[in-house]
């Protein structure tokens, strides 16, 4: 299998500082943990390059990348910051574009590059759910070894997470392809920023219920969802719910990664970056700064991302 044979392999700068202040045992049991970047975006080349022209085109362009510092990536600029910062694999999210040229041109994208970099990347697709071509594009991306399915961004996409006919012919297929769904979420209260959005714990709640059997992946901490996992009848509908920590030094302080470890479960958390929106190095370094069992760090790191991905 790929993935083990890629094991020996493993290097991390940051593993390296982490085993400087672990004792012997702890050391073992953290050289043998992978990390997996749950949430990053590339664009083709030509993306980059006609970047003044498409961000007029596209909202989604326009809501992330009008500002001229917005950084946007290449498959090769997220290897060279894999290999510097020590990841071993990332998953490789599409995004919440209005036209399904855009999505079809940037689903080829992603399908070539996993080709690429089989033992580095993994890919999700992206459509939107009202195009009658939906189902049939996420069957070829599924063809094409795409896992997933996201970031599903409703807020720019336009369209209603919580409705359950729309959603379950994607839902439908997505379950018959294996695939995992990852929704960009964010928060009802506190700060705006670029591409925030609508989508509150509300919605993404009503989406949970209406599909119990489907994995699905919150993004950015689920816009506060997992607080409302003391609730029981919450905390059941999330049992097959994993919430991401992209772009977390953006919206919280660093003590939510041990908070929801304890409120929502140390299981449902998958370490995620937003990269290129932030470094991976960023979000690592922060959690080394945060009081946790070195177990959980690793469950947060990788190893929950690879029992949701089927690795091991
Ligand atoms: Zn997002």
């Amino acid at each position: 299998m790929v993935w083990l044979n890629y094991m020996p392999k493993l290097r991390c700068k940051y593993r390296a500082e982490f085993e400087n202040k672990l004792t012997h045992s702890q050391t073992a049991c953290y050289n043998a943990s992978v990390i997996i970047d749950f949430h990053t975006h590339i664009v083709p080349p030509a993306m980059k390059e006609y970047r003044d022209e498409l961000v007029h085109e596209d909202q989604c362009l326009g809501a992330f990348y009008a500002d001229p510092k917005a950084t946007m990536a290449t498959a090769e600029e997220l290897i060279a910051s894999m290999d510097q910062d020590g990841i071993d694999m990332s998953v490789v999210v599409n995004m919440g574009w209005s036209s399904l040229e855009l999505c079809r041109r940037t689903n080829d994208y992603i399908m070539d590059s996993i080709a690429r970099y089989p033992d580095r990347l993994i890919g999700f697709c992206t459509v939107h759910p009202e195009w009658k071509e939906a189902a049939k594009e996420i069957e070829r991306c599924a063809k094409g070894g795409m896992r997933g399915i996201g970031e599903l961004m409703p807020h720019l996409q336009e369209f209603d997470l919580g409705n359950e006919s729309l959603m379950a012919p994607i839902i439908e297929v997505a379950k018959n392809n294996n695939m995992i769904i990852l929704t960009h979420s964010s928060e009802p209260v506190g700060h705006i920023y670029p591409g925030k959005g609508n989508v509150l714990p509300g919605m993404l709640y009503q989406f949970i219920t209406n599909f119990p059997d489907a994995t699905i992946v919150c993004a950015h901490w689920g816009g506060g969802l997992p607080f409302y996992a003391l609730m029981p009848e919450v905390g059941r509908a999330l049992e097959n719910v994993y919430f991401d920590t992209a772009a977390s030094p953006f919206l919280y302080k660093y003590d939510i990664f041990p908070h929801i470890a304890e409120i929502a479960g140390i299981d449902k958390i998958l370490f995620g970056s937003d990269f290129p929106l932030i470094t991976q190095q960023r979000i690592i370094k922060g959690l080394d700064q945060v009081e946790m069992p070195v177990e959980n760090k690793q469950r947060m790191l990788g190893k929950n991302a690879c029992e949701v991905l089927g690795l091991d």
